[in-house]
């Protein structure tokens, strides 16, 4: 009614200020209405504008053709110049409607697309089945404008739901028997619709959407939308776990490979000691000898078996932490005891604070860490050089160094030696290991939610540093 009232208002000030101000000879005035028309219709539709014409028609009729101030028409002429305005302004509306509704629906279909491209691309972004599927009804809610939207897969025998809502309004058998038909199928009431989840013919499940006003094409091509991204999500899962299984039977053959390799050298030191050792005639220190070189050796022996066990362990994820208040101080005593005979021909400088706050930790683990560190630091520096054991309190976190003065760490294996049987190039042929050490030692500082890394110069020495998170209070 507002619109109809202000149309004749328009139509009433042209009349009006062509009447009392401009005298202007008819054939003006009739564009002048023609263009008001035809603005009426683009704007506001052909329903308006037939409206307006006829009165206009009349208008025009009325007040500019003569006999003026009555409807009748004198000249015959004037009847053929009415008619033609009348017909042009209704054909020139229907155009200029069939313009706007073009370009209505140009518009729809451009938001539809943007909002499929969206729901696409949140739908590819899902890297687990899970969490897409979850994520499905209430990306298809935003997408569609819709109220409520629900999944319903055959393989998992399950319906997802986008909120409590659309569980009242979507009804689980509905669903079920449009993904098991295969076909899509309409509701009890017409925005409620169901679509099946195709791949190719098969159909994997259905989709129910309520409360929006989509044409069936779209939902169809939302349907097909879902079906790939769950499709495409199960493939990308399957590989990550054969990846995964690949990955660690071929782990589980290199620490065999390694672990055979390593335990073979000191078990035939250990036998030859033995077999010399019973074969008898020997002095004392002889005997003494060989028996230290069984000593150390088996001790080497148990700590490769530990590190294997362990690390199959941390592989396995099986690790559990004790986390208790500890001041690193015992952590630092533990890991020197244990490596008493490792630093036996290094001077070790120990610089911790004793205002530094206890850390939750598994001692025992952290322990292990450091112990790791002072190892390598003695093993690969020459005898009589100095080992520093630093602790500090950087910010939120407590730092522990293990500095010595060796050989170094080039950097390309600087980015390395953090990693599984990794072992630096210089040292791999001249000095025995596993390359198991820093991986666990990493391992294990990760399981306390810290950080492990080393700064290093070629023959200046190297400075190992992890970090354990502080609660400060
Ligand atoms: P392993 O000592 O059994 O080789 P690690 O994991 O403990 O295994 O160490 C990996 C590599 O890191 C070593 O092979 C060595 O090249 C290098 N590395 C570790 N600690 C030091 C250090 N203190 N000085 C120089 N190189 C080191």
């Amino acid at each position: 009614m507002v619109r109809i009232a202000v149309g004749i208002l328009f139509i009433a000030v042209i009349v009006f200020v062509y009447r009392a101000w401009i005298h202007a000879n008819p054939a003006t005035v009739g564009f002048t209405l023609l263009v008001a028309i035809l603005v009426i219709s683009a704007i506001w539709g052909l329903r308006y504008a037939i409206f307006l014409s006829i009165i206009s028609t009349l208008a025009y009729n009325f007040f500019f053709l003569p006999p003026i101030g009555t409807f009748t028409i004198a000249d015959p002429q004037n009847w053929v110049a009415l008619t033609a305005f009348l017909c042009t302004a209704i054909i020139a509306s229907q155009l200029a409607e069939r313009a706007r509704r073009e370009a209505l629906s140009a518009n729809r279909r451009r938001g539809e697309v943007e909002r499929l491209y969206a729901l696409s691309q949140d739908l590819l972004a899902a890297e687990n089945v899970l969490s897409l599927v979850n994520a499905i009804p209430r990306n298809v809610v935003e997408a569609l404008n819709a109220t409520a939207v629900g999944i319903f897969l055959i393989e998992r025998k399950k319906v997802y739901f986008s909120d409590l809502k659309a569980q009242e309004l979507l009804n689980e058998e509905d669903l079920k028997a449009v993904a098991n038909r295969g076909e899509p199928a309409q509701g009890v009431t017409p925005d409620l619709n169901f679509v099946p989840l195709r791949v190719g013919v098969r159909s994997v499940g259905s989709l129910g959407v309520a409360g929006a006003r989509t044409s069936p094409q779209i939902l169809d091509a939302v349907g097909s939308l879902i079906a790939i991204a769950i499709e495409r999500a199960g493939a990308v899962e399957k590989l990550a776990h054969s990846e995964a299984s690949r990955e660690s039977d071929r782990l589980r053959s290199i620490l065999l490979d390694s672990v055979t390799h390593d335990f073979r050298t000191p078990l035939t030191s250990i036998k030859a000691s033995a077999q010399t050792l019973l074969d008898g005639a020997l002095n004392d220190e002889s005997r003494h000898e060989l028996l230290t070189i069984i000593n150390e050796e088996s001790d080497r022996l148990d700590r490769l078996v530990g590190e294997a066990a362990e690390m199959a362990q941390l592989d396995s994820g099986a690790l559990e932490l004790h986390l208790e208040p500890h001041h690193i101080r015992e952590a630092i005593e533990a890991a020197i005891t244990s490596t008493k005979n490792a630093l036996a021909k290094h001077p070790v400088n120990i610089v911790v604070d004793e205002s530094i706050p206890e850390t939750a930790m598994d001692l025992r683990r952290i322990g292990e860490v450091l112990a790791q560190l002072l190892d390598n630091a003695a093993k690969y520096s020459i005898p009589e050089t100095q080992i520093t054991i630093t602790a500090e309190v950087q910010g939120r976190r407590l730092v522990t160094s293990v500095a010595d003065q060796g050989p170094g760490i080039e950097n390309f294996d600087q980015g390395m030696i953090f990693d599984k049987f990794y072992r630096g190039r210089g040292q791999r042929s001249i000095i025995q290991g596993t390359g198991m050490g820093l991986a666990i030692a990493k391992a294990l500082v990760e399981a306390h939610g810290g950080t492990i890394s080393v700064f290093s110069q070629l023959g200046r020495g190297s400075v190992f540093s992890f970090s354990l998170p502080l609660q400060l209070h």
